[in-house]
Formats: structure tokens, C-alpha cells, sequence
């Protein structure tokens, strides 16, 4: 497992599939073309699921650090 926890806002997604294209291990879109996490997240590495945050043109996803329990990402 690594140190950062994402969260997809649901409200926020317009299913850009940026985030996808990025770490498709940790997102897919669902029925309704919104990004959900995947279970296989954790085969991503925090650089990567960082970077999928960044992509994301609505800044839908939020990135912690589970061990400081710090935002990472949208700053
Ligand atoms: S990049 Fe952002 S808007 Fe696009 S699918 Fe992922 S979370 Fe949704």
C-alpha cells in the first residue's frame, strides 16, 4: 500500500478520463462516465496517483497523506 489515499468528488467529475489514461489501475469511469477508485489502487505508486490528481482538469480528486493526514492535493 502506499502513503496517499484518493478520493474521487463526484459532483466535481465530467468523466475527462484524464485520471484514467493516468493510473488506470486506480480509476475507471462507471455507468455514468464518472471516476470511481478501484480496488486495485494500491498497485499504483503515490507519484503516479498524484499526478492522475493533477490531471484532472476539475481538480475532482483529493489526494491525502495517510500519514500525516495532510491535503496534498488540490493545495
Ligand atoms: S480526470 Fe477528473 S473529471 Fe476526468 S474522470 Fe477523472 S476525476 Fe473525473
Amino acid at each position: 500500500m502506499g502513503r496517499y489515499k484518493v478520493q474521487v468528488i463526484r459532483d466535481k467529475c465530467i468523466g475527462a478520463a484524464s485520471c484514467v489514461a493516468v493510473a488506470s489501475k486506480a480509476f475507471k469511469l462507471d455507468d455514468q462516465q464518472k471516476a470511481v477508485v478501484l480496488p486495485t489502487v494500491g498497485e499504483e505508486s503515490d507519484d503516479n496517483l498524484l499526478l492522475a490528481a493533477q490531471s484532472c482538469p476539475t481538480a475532482a480528486i483529493i489526494v491525502t497523506d495517510t500519514q500525516t493526514g495532510e491535503q496534498v492535493w488540490p493545495k
